[in-house]
This record gives structure tokens, sequence and C-alpha cells, in this order.
């Protein structure tokens, strides 16, 4: 059943110290529905003046922001998660309109993902706390130290259309909640979910200034962002690529940098393997691979190899692509077309060192349809890079320390798991694989919204997710006292 529609063109602007406005380009560039090229709508070609307007306005309504008590910022955000769930089914279907995800993947970003982050936010600031010290280095038992937390101050927000709402907001949430103000640079596929945030912030009644959103271009809106000496910190979301160039440009400012991710799937001899298929079909094409956190490569041992790829065949077979609108539908479109360049090539180079494609292997416009290929070696473009396609790479290896080494060999280090029922393997496997996040008998593409989040090597720097995402976007302080000169 498709879900019911209005053809409602959305013409949205820049928000900037509380007011929406034109950016000083007078251009707009309009976003298009991956699902079947119509216009969701437009939004203004922001430039560097905008975004310099914006850090302004962000660091006048930061120390009103900071000002306020700890409690008054905890019932702005109560506030504003009622609001986004009364709104929650129309952002969804304008998330599904111009990423591409699913209506399902939406409504789940929107009421699963984002929407707690901001009850999150509110709680956890309220357990936010510091530390006194009653010991010191002096000999005087007179010297205290106190270590607390201060807003960091103006925080950049660069985040990617895969989740458009959710990532900005983890952000978001966390920043206002400290008591930073918040400059948003929307991906260009999808503005309209960060603009949707904004509107939520402002009807939510946080002081004009304190989010703030500038469309446009990464080149010339995102680089301002990072390089203006009026942003003290940047959380941004996208590919190492981009992450590598920023930590070029920022100068001395903290990085929050969460960046791409080739992860493992390891599937031992004694796995629960309908569950380790489930969890592939999961981690392969939910969101039609394009997941940082997604299976991009599938380790099989070679005892179960066959039983395995049968299996899975079998599951992916019965996948439904088409219209994201559509609820029957399990696989959207890809959301772009440089993104499905890259996944093309990326199945062209499979080909030529003879992989064999068991099901898949097609691109047609936008829609990539469910791909295994098997006899993949750590040769192949899928298995040293992120491939960010409904892609199941298949690998085989025949010792729990081949599985290991096979998993590491990538830069990243984002999100693993591994199927077995065997603790010790388990364990070996946990404590083997070189990720931010391990899930033992679970899909990769899955997280918990109150554990920490984060990559090693290229996958980031940083953690993010309730208190670690505070950390982050706090300065620490310490304030020494000496009792013996006071009365
Ligand atoms: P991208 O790097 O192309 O763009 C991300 C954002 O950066 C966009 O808003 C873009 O406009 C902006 N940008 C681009 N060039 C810039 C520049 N020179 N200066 C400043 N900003 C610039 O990434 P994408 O294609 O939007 O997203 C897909 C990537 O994001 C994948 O690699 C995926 O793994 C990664 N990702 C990581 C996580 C995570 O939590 N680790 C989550 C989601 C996506």
């Amino acid at each position: 059943m498709s879900v019911i529609v209005e053809p409602e063109l959305l013409e949205k602007k820049l928000f900037i110290g509380g007011e929406w406005v034109d950016s000083e380009s007078g251009e707009v560039f309009e976003v298009r529905s991956p699902g079947d090229g119509s216009l969701v709508g437009t939004v203004p070609k922001g430039t560097e003046a905008d975004v310099q307007r914006a850090i302004e306005a962000a660091t006048q309504a930061q120390k009103v922001l900071a000002a306020m008590s700890v409690r008054r910022r905890a019932e702005l955000l109560w506030r504003a998660f009622e609001i986004a769930q009364r709104r929650a089914e129309g952002d969804a279907i304008t998330l599904c309109r111009e990423c591409g995800k699913t209506i399902t993947e939406a409504r789940s970003e929107v009421s699963h993902y984002n929407n707690p982050h901001y009850i999150e936010a509110a709680e956890g600031l309220k357990r936010f706390r510091g530390a006194v010290h009653p010991w010191t280095q002096s000999d005087s038992t007179d010297k205290r130290i106190v270590v607390t937390r201060e807003p960091i101050g103006v925080v950049g927000i660069i985040s990617p259309w895969n989740w458009p709402a959710d990532i900005p907001n983890i952000a978001a949430s966390h920043a206002l909640a400290v008591g930073d103000a918040i400059v948003f640079k929307p991906a260009s596929t999808t503005p309209f979910s960060v603009i949707n945030l904004a509107e939520v912030y402002e009807e939510a009644g946080f002081p004009p200034g304190s989010v703030n959103v500038v469309t446009g271009p990464g080149t010339t809106v995102g680089a301002e962002l990072v390089r203006n000496p009026g942003t003290n910190a940047i959380h941004f979301t996208g590919e190492t690529a981009t992450g590598e160039y920023l930590t070029q440009i920022a100068g001395v400012k903290r990085l929050l940098l969460e960046l791409g991710g080739n992860g493992p799937l390891v599937v031992m001899d004694d796995a629960n393997i309908d569950a380790a298929v489930e969890a592939a079909i999961v981690g392969c094409f939910y969101l039609a691979g394009q997941v940082c956190t997604a299976s991009e490569r599938v380790l099989v041992h070679r005892a179960v190899h066959d039983e395995y790829v049968e299996k899975l065949a079998a599951r992916t077979g019965k996948l439904r692509v088409g219209n994201p609108l559509d609820e029957a539908t399990d696989m959207g479109p890809l959301n772009n077309v440089a993104n499905a360049r890259k996944v093309q090539e990326h199945i062209d180079d499979a080909r030529e060192r003879g992989g064999e494609f068991v099901c898949g292997g097609t691109i047609e416009g936008l829609y990539c349809q469910p791909t295994i290929v098997d006899g993949v070696t750590s040769e192949f473009l899928m298995a040293r890079d992120e491939t960010f396609g409904p892609v199941a790479p298949i690998m085989t290896f025949g010792t729990i320390d081949e599985a290991i080494e096979i998993a590491n060999e990538t830069p990243y280090g984002l999100q693993g798991a591994a199927f077995t029922s065997s603790l010790r393997t388990a364990w070996l496997l946990g404590e083997g694989i070189k990720c931010g996040t391990v899930h033992i008998n679970d899909t990769n593409n899955t997280w918990d919204q109150l554990a920490p989040f984060g990559g090693f090597k290229k996958s980031g720097l940083g953690r993010e997710l309730t208190n670690y995402v505070m950390e982050e976007l706090t300065e620490v302080k310490q304030i020494t006292f000496d009792l013996s000169k006071v009365r």
C-alpha cells in the first residue's frame, strides 16, 4: 500500500538568528526524490557570508543559553520531544522522499532513533557531573580542586544524507543541553530533515540564534564552518576522505569525526546459521546498504559456507525492491548518482576479478538489485573500501585467527559482528576485531542509543551518544581553592 502524500512543494529558507531568511547569493537549488526523480522542493544556496552571519548569531545566543538553568534547558528539550512526536509522520514522509529510504525505515529513523535524543539529552544533562578532589599533590591540607565542565561554545554540525535527521540531532540535542549554540550544514540531497529539526527547536522556544541552518555546498558552506575561528567544535559525519581534509583546515578546535566503515560480519562454524543469515539481510541490505555500520564483508567459515550462501540467497530473493513510499517495499533506491557510480565500480571490479555473482549485480538508474558476490578475496575493491550499496561480498576462512586477520585488514574500524555459540570464541572475536563496537550474535547494522558510538582507525575520532558526546562538546575546567587564605 502506498502512503498518500500531498504533492506539497517545500520552499524553505536559511535559519539565522531566529529568522527564516534568503541567502545573500539570492540563489536556490532543487532537491529531487531518488525514488522517482520528482521535485521535493528548493532551499537557498548558502555562501560563506551566510555562515559568518550564522556563527555571529550563534556566538551571541550561546551566552543566553549558557546562562539558563539546567532545569530550563531540560524543559525546552522535553518540549521539543513532544513537538517532534506530534510531527513524526510528516517528518518521516519528507525524510523518505528526500533520502530514498523506505517509509518503514524513515519512520524508524524519526521515532526510534531521532526523537529519543531530545529526552536522552534532557535527562543526561541532569546526570552530567564534575568532581571535587579533596586530595592534591600539595602537603597543605587546605587545598581543594573542583573539576567542572563548561559549554565549548559554538558547534558546527555537518551531516550526511543517509541518516539526515538522527545523526545531526545526536550532536544538536546534546550540544543545546550543555549550553552550546549550533550551526547546521545539512547534506545537499537531504536538507529538509535538518530544517525540520530547526523548526522543532524554534517552536520549543530555544533562544533565537541558538539553532541556525545554512544549506549549500560542502566545499564552501561546510568548509567555512570548519575554518572559521568562531566555531569551537565540529561534529562531522561523512566520508573518511572528507574528514581527513577537514583535519587540515580546522586549525586548533575540537573535531568529532564519524567517518566511513567496512564492517566485517564473521560467521563461525558453530553459528546459528539462520540468525546469521538474518543479520546479513539487515547488515547488507538495510537502507540499500548505505549505512556506515553495514556488513560490508561477510566472512564465512569454510565448513558452513555452502549452507550459509544457499540460505542467504534464498532469503535475499524475497526482498522487494521499489518505491520507497510503498509500505510493501523492503529496499529503496540509492540516494544519488555519485554513490550509484561507486557501487557500479565495485561491482565491475568484482566481475573483472572473477567474483561469482550469486544474485543481483545490476543497477538501473538509482535502483541496485540486492547482490551477493561469492569468492571475494582481500584484493577486491569491495573488500578494501566502503561500497555503500546493497552488496554482500562473501569471503571464506578456516580458523579464528584467520577470521580476525581478515576482519582487521582494512583501514576502517567502525562496527564488527560475529556469530558463534561458543563463549570463548565470542570473547576472542570481541577482543580481536579492531572496531569501536563488536556485536556478538547480532547484525552490524544496529546500535544502542545509550552506549558509546564511534570508530577505530580511519572510521573516526571521538565517541558520541549520551554522556560521551556531552564530554566531546564541553571543556573540562579545574578551579583550585586554597582554604587557608579565606575566612
Ligand atoms: P560526504 O563526506 O560526501 O558529505 C558529508 C557532509 O560533508 C555533507 O553535508 C557535505 O556537503 C559535507 N562536505 C562535503 N565536502 C566538504 C568539505 N570540503 N568541507 C566541509 N564539508 C563538506 O559524505 P556523504 O556521502 O554525505 O555520506 C556518506 C558517508 O558518511 C559514508 O562514508 C558513510 O560511511 C559516512 N557515515 C558515517 C557515519 C558514522 O557515524 N561513522 C554515519 C553515517 C554516514
